[in-house]
This record gives C-alpha cells, structure tokens and sequence, in this order.
C-alpha cells in the first residue's frame, strides 16, 4: 500500500467518544465503507494480508467482519464463512464462549462450513482485546482448519489484543 493510501484510511475513520458506554472511544469506519475509493483501498490492505499465500476461505467476525470479510474474499476468489453471536446460524454449530470487559458472549460456526486442513484467512474491522478473534481461532482450530492469516483494519495496540491470538500471522492496516 502506498503510504498516502494508509493516511486517507486513518483521515476517515471517526473516533466517537463515549460510546457504546462512557469512558470508551469508538473508531467508526463507516466513512471508509461509505467512499467507493477508500473502501476499495481497505479492501485491497486487507486482501494484501494473503499476498502469496493460497486462502481456500475468510472467515469473517460479527458483523462489520462481514463486510470487509466478504469483499476481501471476493477478490481472493476464495469463499466466505460467517462466525454469528450465537443463536443466528440455522445449522449444526460449535460454539465457543469469551470474556468481555463486563460479562461473556459467545460465538459461533456452522461445524461443515471449514473443512479439516483448509487454509483460513479471519478479517474483521478492529482488534481491541482480541477476546474476538480469539474465540473464533478457537472454533477454527476445532474444525480441524488453519488459520494461515488475520487481518484487521484497526488495531488498538495498546489493548495487547494480539497476545491473545497465540503464533498466528496477525496484521493490520492502521494501529492505535
Ligand atoms: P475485542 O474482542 O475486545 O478484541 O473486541 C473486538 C470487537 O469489538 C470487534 O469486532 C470490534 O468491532 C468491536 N470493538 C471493540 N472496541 C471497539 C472500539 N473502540 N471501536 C470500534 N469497535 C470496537
């Protein structure tokens, strides 16, 4: 990615302070998604994760993970899995919890969409404390296939998020 590139992406993310609670700061890409040539920008970041390595899928993360996910597979010519907060997958599924600031959530897949030893690429729009991304390597590894990449648009670096994600190739595109 040219560096200009990078810098038009980190302009149009929004920062909202104090949402979705008090004391957070919320990075808003939906100005990125909203501009045809930035979202074609981010898009490409994303996909140049993959650059020489074969993706047989992307697995992408509810819900923004959907939209770059899918694009990014697109261009790949590799498929898309959903990984859904739980009870929105009408198949058979593996279901993994993890723990949040306040509480727990979980995850799920639907346990025929990766095959055992298909090459995964995870994307999703932002890596806080990796609890996320975490939880979805798990259920990847469960299934039998390898998570080869992760991308995220955002990284909030601060959070150590990544120390959660084990040895897998994390990147992203613009860290905070
Ligand atoms: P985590 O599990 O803590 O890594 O949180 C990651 C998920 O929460 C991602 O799917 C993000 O979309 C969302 N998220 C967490 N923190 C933020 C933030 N400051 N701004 C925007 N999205 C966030």
């Amino acid at each position: 990615m040219l560096p200009e590139e990078i810098r038009k992406l980190a302009d149009a993310v929004r920062d909202v302070p104090d949402f979705p609670k008090p004391g957070i700061l919320f990075k808003d890409i939906t100005p990125i998604l909203a501009d045809g040539a930035l979202f074609e920008i981010s898009i490409r970041a994303l996909a140049e994760v993959a650059h020489g390595i074969h993706i047989d899928k992307v697995v992408g993360i509810d819900a923004r993970g959907f939209i770059f996910g899918a694009a990014v597979a697109h261009l790949l010519g590799a498929g898309f899995v959903p990984i859904r907060k739980t009870g929105k997958l009408p198949w058979a599924t593996e279901v993994e919890a993890y723990s949040l600031e306040y509480g727990e959530a979980e995850i799920e897949i639907h346990k025929d969409a990766v095959a055992p030893g298909e090459r995964i690429l995870v994307v999703d729009d932002l890596l806080a404390t990796g609890g996320t991304a975490g939880a979805a390597l798990k259920l990847i590894d469960r299934l039998g296939a390898v998570t080869v990449g992760v991308a995220f648009l955002i990284e909030l670096a601060f959070l150590k998020g990544r120390d959660r994600l084990g040895d897998a190739k994390v990147e992203s595109i613009l860290s905070y």
